[in-house]
């Protein structure tokens, strides 16, 4: 009788293309996947380190299965991703009815990892960092997602070493995927009917930097710009520091490039930014914003905001507050800063009452709300081009929903043959996230 398995992904985009990978894995062991763990033989979690919340969210789940165990003691528990990576072998100590963790560089050893505990070798553990030569070799190549909008990892780990970001201890050095390699799965992409291409990474802008010879940045997106079929083209993440001249030319220069941009600021204020070793200052990031919307008029910016880091001052929140106000972002995911072990900044002295933090969050948050209103809400009686995606979930048969050019889901009616292809939709309501219009 066929196996099931049960996978629930925690985290960023890189952890769903690892999950895709685990999925792909366990196929081929004849695994089949199940939507409930308690009809499963074999319980996977993916784990996300980024804030603190993600790790106690991940014992918490661990110890739901425990009384599954207890039930069926041939039941496989294991544990993946950044908390398995820093965590390690803690986690077997902690919940010794746990059997298997592996970290962010060895989802490829999951086949054996399983087999060794299906055949009662003990608890597993597997989170050693891999060398670059071997993490290129086994470098994700799938692209994730379904339909005609996918992601295409294009490198990994990151070099930056954010003070409060455990990304760097738990995903590793940066390493850039050959230019060729993401042509080639692009143009099979594109092959296969995909429209829209987004190239993923902690740090996209740093693409090939140690590469002195290969295309950067900028160099690889003009070239998946070039191939037959893909229709629109975006990326996440961004270091503003990193933003160079040529990659914001793109967007004035390549038409299939989205008006959109991700650009995580974190403060607004110059003291904390050096605190947070983000090697740029809010001038620097002001300058690029406004050579942004130079080239490129209709760009709307996003942006990742940290609230309460230590030694924040009422003045360094006030300068944040200000910040997102004046830049008017689309929108903006906001953070109460929580120490992460091991980074450079759980060693700093953090005495700021959490009431007080709290205050200064929602006053943000209440900025960032007036900016998303105003910015989303001119769409209102605009005719968008819409890339069809798929039928929408929302409100039943007839329904669509595709992107438009800034990202943004939209719902309409309309006809399951037009999927796949850019329509004229005006937009007649806004709400929080999604967006309703007719087909014209
Ligand atoms: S750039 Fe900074 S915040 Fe982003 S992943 Fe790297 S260390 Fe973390």
């Amino acid at each position: 009788m066929a196996k099931s398995f049960y996978l629930e992904t925690f985290g960023c985009q890189m952890n769903v293309v690892d999950s895709e990978r685990i999925v792909a894995t366990l196929h081929d062991l004849d695994y089949q996947q199940v939507d409930n763990p308690e009809q499963s033989d074999l319980i996977l979690l993916n784990t996300c380190s980024v804030r603190d919340k993600a790790e106690r969210k991940v014992y918490g789940h661990l110890n739901r299965f425990k009384a599954l165990k207890q039930e069926n003691p041939r039941l496989i528990i294991g544990v993946g991703g950044c908390v398995a990576q820093q965590e390690g072998e803690k986690i077997l100590k902690k919940l010794p009815f746990v059997d298997l963790v592996f970290g962010t560089h060895n989802v490829h050893r999951l086949a054996e990892l399983v087999g060794e505990v299906a055949v009662r070798r003990g608890q597993q553990l597997a989170t050693e960092f891999l060398d670059r030569e071997t993490r290129l070799r086994l470098f994700p190549r799938r692209a994730a997602g379904s339909g005609i909008a996918r992601f295409v990892t294009v490198m990994q780990g990151c070099d930056n070493f954010c003070t409060y970001c455990v990304v760097p201890l738990v995903r590793g050095r940066e390493i850039s995927r050959p230019c060729d390699e993401v042509l080639d799965e692009v143009r099979a992409l594109a092959g296969q009917g995909v429209k829209e291409i987004t190239l993923i990474g902690q740090n996209v802008n740093s693409y090939n930097r140690q590469e002195a010879t290969a295309p950067d940045f900028a160099g690889l997106l003009q070239q998946v710009h070039a191939i037959e079929g893909i229709e629109r083209i975006r990326f996440v993440t961004s270091h503003p520091r990193d933003l160079s001249d040529p990659l914001i030319d793109s967007f004035a220069s390549l038409e299939k490039l989205c008006p959109q941009l991700h650009l995580p600021v974190q403060s607004g204020s110059d003291p904390i930014l050096t605190a947070m070793n983000r090697g740029y200052t809010v001038a620097d990031y002001l300058g690029k914003v406004e050579r942004l919307r130079a080239v490129r008029p209709d760009i709307r910016l996003s942006s990742d905001v940290i609230v309460g880091f230590p030694g924040e001052t009422q003045e360094d929140a006030d300068a944040s507050l200000a910040l997102v106000r004046e830049i008017g972002y689309a929108d903006i995911y906001l953070f109460l800063y929580s120490p992460r072990p091991g980074t450079a900044a759980a060693a700093l002295v953090d005495d700021t009452p959490a009431a007080v933090k709290q205050a200064r969050f929602e006053a943000i948050l209440a900025a960032q709300k007036e900016n998303s209103q105003r910015i989303w809400g001119a769409d209102v009686g605009q005719i968008l081009p819409i890339l069809v995606e798929g039928p929408s979930r929302r409100n039943g048969e007839e329904s669509l929903f595709g992107r438009s050019p800034w990202n943004r889901i939209v719902n309409f009616r309309g006809d399951p043959q037009l999927i796949g292809s850019i329509v004229p939709v005006k937009i007649i309501r806004n709400n929080t996230n999604t967006q309703f219009g007719t087909i014209l």
